[in-house]
């Protein structure tokens, strides 16, 4: 077999995708999970653990577990902001490299160590070895960015046939390469560390990127940040200790995710203080006003992308959200208000629901099932 797989290495989560007679498909884990954490932990004896099981080892080992390596691949010290140097990992050298104990590793080596873990979940589903394959890369990647992500591909033992932008791949996940020519469409992009819009248009069946803006430290984190203060503000007088910390967050998250399909969840946190448990409820709407400052943020990121590509909203054919945190319906909203979007369409697998890309006057709001998915799927079609 020589199919080729397309992947996508991204800073919050990772994943791999094959087209399968004629349809596009995530490969799960052995434990049927589609994204994989883009976290590798190195412990001080024995092989490097990724993924799942390196994120749970994080909070017990933050200084030589290693996430969001994605930003720091094919740059330079000097390319690096201020807040970049808050992690619980060390970094430094020029090019970077990551210090974990007395030994050194190279963003490359790091993403490599992803990569080899996607392909040897995906040789387990398929039965066959994949030899081949199309990573993504944000839109504003530069050449050196590029070229590290396809040598981090070449050290997992991937042939890499193709480097294609995300929001390319996003188009392609929704077949908008079959939009009449010179289409555009914008793709809004929030993840859990990252943001950006790209403005595309379709010029003899390909997508040329017009211009991308955005912000490399704004995602869903930002709002589980947002929940964990509201929460420390409702527990009161706390220890502190990081481990606390660490539940909060994965409480605030779990609510945030459950808020996206229910109106009201409670928060269960048993012996957060020495002497106490904690118990409360968060509804959709109070979730909405802790949110809603962080997505705003967006907002001037999609104004900046449309200036910069000399368009209007309402010259856009549809606007796609892609990245786990557009399932939130709050993001929706904000997006269709925003773009002046008259419909709306949703993309499952390769069925369009509501297909219409009529002649009205706005874009179509185009979203994805499974929107943190779309990029490893447009990749494999790609391939
Ligand atoms: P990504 O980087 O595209 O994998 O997106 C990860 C972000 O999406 C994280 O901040 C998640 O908490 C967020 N996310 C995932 N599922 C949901 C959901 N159902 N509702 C809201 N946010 C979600």
């Amino acid at each position: 077999m020589d199919k080729i797989v397309g992947i996508d290495l991204g800073t919050t989560n990772s994943s791999i995708a094959i087209v399968e007679a004629g349809m596009p498909g995530l490969l799960a884990d052995s434990d049927g999970k589609r994204l994989m954490p883009s976290v590798v932990n190195y412990p001080s004896e024995g092989k490097p653990v990724t993924g799942h099981a390196a994120q749970r080892i994080l909070v017990i080992e933050p200084k030589r577990t290693v996430c969001a390596i994605k930003r720091f691949i094919g740059s330079r010290l000097q390319d690096l902001s201020e807040s970049d140097y808050s992690l619980e990992y060390q970094i430094g050298g020029n090019p970077i490299v990551v210090k974990i104990g007395n030994q050194q590793y190279t963003p490359e080596e790091i993403s490599a160590e992803i990569l080899s873990s996607l392909k040897a979940q995906a040789t387990e589903v398929l039965g066959y070895p994949v030899d081949r394959a199309v990573i993504t890369v944000p839109a504003y990647f530069n050449d050196a960015q590029r070229q590290a992500t396809k040598r981090a591909g070449e050290m997992a033992g991937f042939s890499v046939e193709r480097i294609i932008n995300e929001p390319t791949a996003a188009a392609l996940a929704c077949g908008l390469e079959k939009l009449p020519e010179q289409s555009r469409v914008a793709v809004y992009d929030l993840g859990g560390g990252t943001f950006d819009l790209s403005i595309l248009e379709l010029r003899e069946g390909i997508f040329q990127v017009l211009s991308t803006h955005g912000n490399t430290r704004l995602g869903g984190d930002d709002v589980d940040e947002c929940i964990c203060d509201w929460l420390l503000n409702e527990i009161g007088p706390t220890t502190g200790d990081d481990s606390m910390r660490a539940r909060i967050r994965e409480a605030a998250e779990k609510a945030k995710v459950d808020l996206s399909t229910l109106d009201s969840v409670e928060i269960k946190l048993p012996f957060i203080t020495s002497d106490s448990n904690f118990e409360c409820q968060l509804t959709r709407k109070q979730l909405e006003s802790l949110a809603r400052p962080v997505i705003d943020r967006t907002r001037s990121h999609c104004i900046q992308a449309l200036a910069d590509a000399g368009l209007k909203a309402e010259e856009l054919c549809q606007v796609i959200l892609v990245g786990g945190q557009t399932r939130m319906p709050l993001v929706c909203r904000l997006v269709a208000d925003w773009f002046g979007c008259v419909d709306y369409q949703e993309t499952r697998g390769d069925v369009r629901i509501g297909e219409s890309f009529h002649e009205a006057k706005g874009p179509i709001l185009n979203t994805f099932n499974n929107p943190d998915e779309a990029v490893a799927l447009g990749a494999a079609i790609q391939g």
